[in-house]
């Protein structure tokens, strides 16, 4: 519930659970519901398992399919969700988390978070129809796409889409404001469903074990020799992927890639950390200049760079070579990647694998297809999922970069 530690830090658990080799040799009999399941089930031990089980079917309703695409290179689509990243694997299962124990409890919680556009929508929908919790959702007017305004501000009921007339820094501040105001704070329950909770990380790791699993079927082979490749921004993808391996998941490698924002492979070529201000990229929820979860990596390796450089090869992909693979992967495969997916395809190629590697796919290309469609010379068909949000009405309330204004409609909400 508290996302960020008093003294600022992250929260990590204080050991992780570790399956056994009987569990990961039967890997590749298991759906991902009961791997999620049993994942969960060693770091939540106050939930019934029947309970459990309910929120982490609720939470994944949806396909994660392993794609092959050549003899060693297969593609884990995290993208099936409503909003067509993989984000949706933290925002939903956190969510339904949280609901859980505030229903337990007999509280409500008021969710204020800022965005620049996809955090929103994943918060959003994540959260949406969720009895015990509201979401404000702030977002700067005119500056979001199009999309991204429909995917958060046409859903309604427990959330409540404020338009700023700002920029992303003002909406940033207002709910920093917010969160902080006495009155609001001795009023309500407050939290700001902050990326770096790891309510969020955990769902992330099940993945990881399901892509093994699937490997295992599609091929028949054993998993010890698989490399996962991850696009990353904030790290908190690869992290997740850091802790599987923790629990007992023989990978081989971790390819860490990342567009010009390269803090992260400098490090892991260097051992020396250089956080730099953040880039803009045609892979634009990748622009991260200082990482939060590289504490959290540090922390996994013992703060050893040797350790976290023998696990973690990163590399570095700029735009050019990020379309020129989207290009090159349409027309040997036909399969059309989206800019993120494409820096993690980039990077395979870069580090000569001769091992089979899943790349994590973190988006689905419609949602990027501004840039995708050009470079492929053909349309990308929209999935149903935004079609239907394209058709609805937005029901944002705007307001000028304000306060006053803000709290007045939160708590407004509330009376009601
Ligand atoms: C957020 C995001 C990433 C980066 O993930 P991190 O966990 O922050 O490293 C990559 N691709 C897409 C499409 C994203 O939305």
């Amino acid at each position: 519930m508290q996302g960020l530690a008093g003294d600022g830090g992250l929260f990590m658990p204080e050991h992780f659970p570790h399956f056994d080799k009987k569990f990961i040799n039967a890997l590749g009999k298991k759906n991902f519901e009961e791997i999620a399941l049993e994942v969960s089930k060693q770091y939540i031990s106050d939930i019934s398992e029947k309970d459990l089980k309910k929120i982490v079917k609720e939470a994944f309703n949806f396909k994660v399919p392993l794609v092959q695409i050549s003899d060693n290179l297969f593609i884990l689509e995290l993208w099936h969700g409503p909003t067509l990243a993989f984000k949706d694997f933290g925002a939903r299962f956190m969510a339904r988390l949280m609901n859980y124990y505030l229903k337990r409890e007999k509280k409500d919680l008021n969710i204020i978070v800022a965005t620049s556009g996809d955090t929103g929508s994943a918060v959003a929908r994540g959260f949406y129809g969720l009895s015990n919790i509201k979401v404000f959702v702030l977002y700067p007017s005119g500056r979001v796409t199009p999309l991204q305004e429909k995917q958060m501000a046409t859903l309604g009921k427990n959330i409540v889409a404020i338009e700023v007339g700002g920029n992303f820094d003002d909406c940033q501040k207002l709910a920093k404001q917010a969160l902080s105001d006495p009155e609001l704070r001795r009023k309500l329950n407050l939290s700001s469903a902050n990326s770096i909770n790891f309510g969020r990380l955990l769902p992330q790791s099940f993945y990881y074990f399901y892509g093994a699993a699937q490997y295992c079927q599609l091929t028949n082979q054993p998993i010890n020799q698989l490399t996962f490749t991850v696009p990353s921004g904030n790290f908190g993808n690869l992290t997740a992927g850091l802790i599987a391996k923790q629990m007992g998941l023989p990978v081989k490698q971790f390819i860490a890639a990342t567009n010009v924002n390269d803090a992260i492979p400098k490090y892991l070529k260097s051992g020396k950390y250089v956080s730099r201000v953040s880039r803009k990229t045609i892979s634009n929820a990748m622009d991260v200049g200082n990482p939060s979860n590289f504490a959290r990596m540090l922390e996994i390796y013992g703060h050893s760079y040797k350790k976290m450089a023998k696990d973690i090869n990163g590399v570095a992909i700029s735009d050019k070579e990020t379309r020129e693979t989207i290009k090159n992967l349409y027309h040997e495969t036909g399969y059309v990647a989206d800019p993120h997916t494409a820096i993690g395809i980039a990077a395979v190629k870069q580090s000569n694998v001769s091992q089979p590697v899943i790349v994590l796919s973190t988006a689905h290309p419609a949602k990027f297809r501004e840039v995708v469609e050009p470079i492929i010379g053909k349309k990308v068909a929209l999935p149903r999922q935004l079609k239907a949000v394209l058709r609805k009405k937005k029901k944002s309330v705007l307001i000028e970069n304000n306060f006053e204004d803000l709290k007045k409609i939160v708590l407004e909400e509330n009376s009601q």
